[in-house]
């Protein structure tokens, strides 16, 4: 079953039990304060907290997201990329758990013949929050799921809050079991490689007050409306419906992979580590190409700095593969051909996103020759005084003034024979984030206030770590 199959499918089921279907909002988030939208739920923030009165009772969409938290992830498990889709339904007040339940059961369990997406319940597991047992009685009645195959979980990961007084709730997740060749047989709750979670359920019901963390707070009632947020995952429910074995091999993204392996004469599936930097890179063009179409552009801060990385990732796992030339030409236009079904502006505004692109790519391009030039010199003086180590503040020079990347840095280092000081290297960025981070409250953007990051921990494991990340993954690039 094609993506574009699975997407009408859940817009055409939900529509069909009274949900307005809301066409799926931009990557970059109304709300200011945060960098992307996360899940599918972020646009209707205002109607689930209550603060505006939602304009229909039920919505569901089909929501583009981006989780920069996810991009060490990438292509290493078959599960998370930095650009997914995710199905959603919505209840504001109206219905609740069983319903919720009931919905999920029938459309993942109805056969493909009679529109559902035809999965076996025998291959079908899922987790509650170990003190819900409404959610867990539930299952029994409307899926006669045994006992064995509703596993009760904790707080961290069966659990919804916003971080601070206010709504909360149990979580329920389905995952579907691939199989003995995956792992070992004891359910979501022992490994994640055999379970792939597909669909979390969030009861919003409760009203909590204050309290620490996600765990430590007081439950001060029922919520006088309750709430249904669930988020379902388009590309894990397409590679396990396409019978291949991971999000980067469906319809809308192996096309980039295979245009990267052709470039770099490699056969996927031969040597794993050349698989992983092919993964990563039909992952990365694809949330490039869809940030740039939201209107994103390169930079050296906050969104822009995010495509950035992804662009400048995507040309060095490249260059790992052996390519040192051009190839952004290639994968985006087998991006944009991959995704524009889906999202005809990606084609409609291909000219102005493949020059961003392109132009970004020269540039890095150049970089990466200017210091490799730098390195050689060096590499050269460092051996020349019998030394085994390169300078940390070397390193920092070609990280800080040419943009080269430390992890290629101790690569062509040790091709010479040389470490690097890395212990050097390292204050010297600490010290350097020091000055942006004065710098930038002393600018005070807008974007620095990390408070309402916390709303959205709640989905499952947090969702978004903000200027951590950037700050700690920076010494990736
Ligand atoms: P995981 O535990 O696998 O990282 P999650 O618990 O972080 O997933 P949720 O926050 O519950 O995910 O999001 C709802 C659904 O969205 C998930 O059940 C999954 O199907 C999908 N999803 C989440 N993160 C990703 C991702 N990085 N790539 C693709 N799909 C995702
Ligand atoms: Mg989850
Ligand atoms: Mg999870
Ligand atoms: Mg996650």
């Amino acid at each position: 079953m094609q993506t574009a199959e699975i997407h009408r499918r859940w817009l055409d089921f939900f529509a069909a039990r009274a949900h307005t279907v809301v066409p799926s909002a931009s990557l970059v988030s109304d709300d200011p304060s945060l960098l992307f939208t996360v899940a599918g739920m972020v646009p209707f923030v205002p109607y689930l907290t209550g603060l505006v009165p939602a304009p229909f009772p039920r919505a569901t969409s089909v929501q583009k997201c981006i989780r920069t938290n996810d991009i060490e992830e990438v292509g290493k498990t078959p599960r998370h990329g930095t650009f997914f889709q995710m199905c959603g339904n919505f209840s504001f007040g109206d219905y609740f758990k069983e319903q919720a339940i009931t919905y999920a059961w029938e459309l993942l369990t109805t056969s493909e013949a009679d529109g559902g997406l035809g999965f076996e319940p025998k291959d079908l597991w899922v987790t509650v929050y170990e003190d819900d047992d409404e959610a867990r009685e539930i299952w029994r009645r409307v899926a006669g799921l045994p006992d064995d195959r509703i596993q009760g979980l904790g707080k961290d990961t069966n659990y919804w809050s916003t971080g601070q007084p206010g709504p909360a709730g149990p979580c329920s997740e389905i995952f579907f079991d691939r199989g003995p060749a995956y792992g070992i047989d004891g359910g979501p709750a022992t490994d994640d490689d055999r379970y792939v979670e597909i669909w979390n359920l969030v009861f919003m019901q409760y009203l909590r007050g204050e309290g620490t963390g996600k765990a430590d707070f007081e439950i001060l009632g029922d919520l006088p409306r309750k709430n249904i947020d669930t988020g379902m995952g388009l590309e894990r429910v397409a590679f396990l419906k396409q019978g291949v074995e991971n999000m980067y091999e469906i319809d809308q993204v192996r096309p980039v992979l295979d245009r990267a392996a052709a470039l770099a004469g490699k056969t996927y599936g031969a040597i794993h580590e050349d698989d992983v930097r092919l993964r990563v890179i039909a992952d990365h063009v694809r949330s490039a190409l869809m940030l740039m179409s939201d209107g994103v552009t390169p930079s050296n801060e906050g969104r822009g700095y995010i495509l950035r990385r992804l662009l400048r990732r995507t040309v060095r796992s490249m260059r790992l593969l052996g390519v040192e030339t051009a190839t952004f030409p290639e994968l985006f236009t087998a991006s944009r051909d991959a995704m524009m079904a889906a999202y005809p502006e990606v084609a409609s505004d291909f000219t102005r996103i493949s020059r961003l692109a392109y132009a970004e790519e020269e540039a890095f391009l150049r970089t990466l020759t200017s210091g490799t030039g730098i390195l050689d010199t060096a590499v050269a003086n460092t051996q020349r005084a019998g030394k085994s180590e390169l300078a940390g503040d070397t390193a920092f020079l070609l990280h800080d003034t040419y943009g080269f990347p430390i992890d290629l840095t101790l690569e062509m280092a040790e091709e010479a024979g040389l470490s690097v000081d890395r212990k050097a290297f390292d204050s010297l960025m600490a010290s350097q984030r020091a000055r942006a981070k004065a710098d930038a409250k002393a600018k005070k953007t807008a974007l620095a206030d990390l408070s309402v990051y916390s709303t959205f921990r709640s989905l499952g494991e947090t969702v978004f770590t903000g200027y951590t990340e950037l700050e700690t993954e920076s010494s990736v690039l």
